[in-house]
């Protein structure tokens, strides 16, 4: 298929391989092996899938990063939207993967099934469909997702505006990359050597919100697309760098990313979002101006104003090992709950429950089942 098998080829991998391992005699043995994190979910998918890791030399090693929505998404958020689905007179939507994820209430399927009006929709649009054509009921769409999602979010609350949709509303956990990643570098528990950035964030945002990266911690920071290519030209890069010595921020993804970002999307972001003093992020705590909230001006449109909602903070059930393997302290399979108390089908924690969730990734191409 044009686009995606040349992106596929197996003599070009070979080759990409091959390379790697050849910068990898450039790097000093006794930092071997490298601690690499791949920031988003879409790359930990990649390695498992076309086993990658397995085709790589020793002296590489994967820190599965924080860049999968579903899986930084907090009990109590959960809980917040199952709350409002709940209220009578309500329909709350939202991505398939979100309404999965259980919190101290369960999830909105589970909501659903005990007779809330909960249904998944592909787009903001799509919410907003639903609002027009329940004028009595109050649609309320559960966004989440980083700066790939929150656009879509931004021109669906103008549409709303302007079509003067006043049963629509927003309950808002968008978030930002840059903020997790300083804390987990900032975490003395953690060793990080170069990072692969995400290429779908990375479309909206550019290459700036990663310069921290390269001068404050002086890690080598290599943006990706999601093929096997993609992903082995930029890890390619990141090993270079640290042979060379170097820590720069480099665009493996040019066919898709701008360095600048896209201008529209981040206009639309700042009109319509404004950053929260405090955000929760499973497995990271709460993090200092790292989600979103709608700004004063589509204050009219969020739902947590709108019903008087007071975000609800929940702790991770016992056992689970989300925190440590969000933080690169621990592998999917080690969590003691891994493969027998938490499974794709009934998910403990949030990794294991979208497919770009590093303990789903695991469980479907590596454990015997
Ligand atoms: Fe979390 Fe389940 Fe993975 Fe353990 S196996 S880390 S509980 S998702």
């Amino acid at each position: 298929m044009k686009f995606i098998d040349e992106f596929r080829d197996p003599q070009a991998v070979k080759t990409l391989i091959t390379q790697i391992g050849t910068a990898l005699k450039g790097v000093d043995p006794s930092r071997q092996p490298l601690q690499i994190m791949e920031v988003c979910g879409g790359h930990t998918h990649a390695i498992f899938r076309f086993g990658l890791d397995k085709l790589l030399p020793e002296g590489i090693e994967f820190v599965h990063g924080p860049g999968c929505p579903v899986c930084v998404l907090p009990r109590g958020r959960i809980d917040d939207a199952v709350t409002l689905a709940r209220q009578p007179g309500t329909l709350l939507c939202s991505y398939g993967d979100a309404v999965r994820v259980p919190g101290d209430l369960g999830s909105l399927l589970d909501a659903k099934a005990a007779g809330a009006d909960v249904r998944i929709v592909y787009s903001p649009l799509d919410a907003l469909a639903l609002a027009k054509q329940n004028p009595d009921k109050q649609v309320v769409f559960f966004a989440i997702g980083f700066e790939t999602t929150a656009p879509a979010t931004a021109l669906t609350l103008r549409q709303a505006r302007q079509q003067g949709v006043e049963n629509f509303s927003v309950l808002c956990h968008h978030i930002t990359i840059g903020p997790p990643l300083r804390a987990i570098l900032d975490d003395p528990g953690v060793r990080l050597d170069g990072l692969v950035a995400p290429g779908h964030v990375s479309m909206v945002v550019g290459q700036s919100p990663y310069q921290f990266i390269v001068e404050e911690y002086r890690k080598p920071v290599v943006i990706a697309g999601f093929e096997p290519i993609d992903f082995l030209t930029a890890l390619l890069g990141v090993v270079r760098q640290i042979a060379d010595g170097r820590a720069e921020v480099e665009n493996a993804y040019k066919r898709a990313v701008q360095s600048a970002g896209n201008a529209v999307a981040l206009r639309a972001m700042a009109e319509v979002f404004t950053l929260a003093p405090k955000s929760d992020w499973r497995g990271l705590g709460a993090i200092d101006q790292s989600g979103l909230m709608l700004s004063d001006a589509f204050a009219e449109f969020d739902a947590e104003r709108r019903f008087g909602l007071k975000p609800t903070q929940v702790a991770e059930p016992e056992g689970c090992g989300c925190a440590q393997v969000l933080r690169g302290q621990l592998r999917p399979a080690d969590c003691p709950l891994f493969g027998k108390a938490c499974t794709p089908s009934a998910p403990v924690g949030a990794l294991m429950v979208s497919s770009e969730g590093a303990c789903a990734a695991y469980y479907q191409y590596r454990s015997p089942q």
